[in-house]
């Protein structure tokens, strides 16, 4: 997976590399999707929701610039698997999932791999985790159709958020944004598709 997908298409970070050849893939699908684990693409996780490409993960976890951060934020759990890549190289994670089942399923199985460094939430992630921040880097992997403005609000100075910018039914853009000086540039990285980013009731 990592040379023929990952490494083909340009991610030279060796953390990102070590990280990708390290987190068990396989342990975060649904046990009748075990075969196709370390396949080149999304595949689902129940409740209308997927785990991300293995390369959008590496190129999302690169473009933050990882081995300079100590605390991330990721928007959107899942499976888990994006939070546990992060953990391989930073200090902490912090991680929150709308969805409560998922919630509970990446809570218990982050637990039994073993990962100390990450720490989880269940709500609505537009309004980031206020207590831990600020953070050197967010990480949204669900399409928005703006950034939330309590995750720029919570960004380091100097720091990086990368998320999915666009409506989900078509094709939308992943986005890297960056604060400095008080000031917010924006950079277009990519088109992706993405699972819609809701909002809590
Ligand atoms: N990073 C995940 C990918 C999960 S797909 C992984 O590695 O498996 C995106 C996830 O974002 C879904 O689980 C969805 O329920 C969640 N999500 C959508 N909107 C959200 C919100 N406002 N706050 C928190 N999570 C959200």
């Amino acid at each position: 997976m990592v040379n023929s997908q990952i490494k083909a298409r340009g991610i030279t970070d060796e953390s990102v590399l070590d990280a990708m050849r390290k987190v068990p893939r396989h342990l975060f699908v649904p046990k009748s999707r075990i075969s196709e684990a370390y396949y080149d693409g999304p595949l689902p996780i129940g409740y209308g929701q997927t785990i991300s490409q293995p390369y959008i993960v590496a190129y999302m976890t690169e473009v933050i610039n990882p081995k300079k951060c100590r605390k991330v934020l990721e928007i959107g759990t899942g499976s888990g698997y994006h939070a546990a890549v992060l953990a391989e190289i930073v200090d902490s994670v912090y991680s929150i999932e709308i969805i409560t089942e998922l919630y509970k399923e990446a809570k218990e199985r982050l637990e039994k791999l073993g990962y100390k460094n990450i720490k989880l939430k269940n709500g609505d992630g537009y309004y980031g985790w206020k207590e831990h921040a600020p953070f050197d880097a967010i990480v949204v992997t669900a399409a928005a159709e703006f950034v939330p403005p309590p995750l720029i609000e919570q960004l380091k100075e100097g720091g990086k958020i990368v998320i999915p910018i666009g409506s989900p039914f078509f094709t939308q853009t992943l986005v890297l944004v960056e604060k400095r000086e008080e000031k917010i540039y924006s950079k277009n990285l990519m088109p992706v598709r993405f699972v819609p980013f809701v909002r809590g009731k």
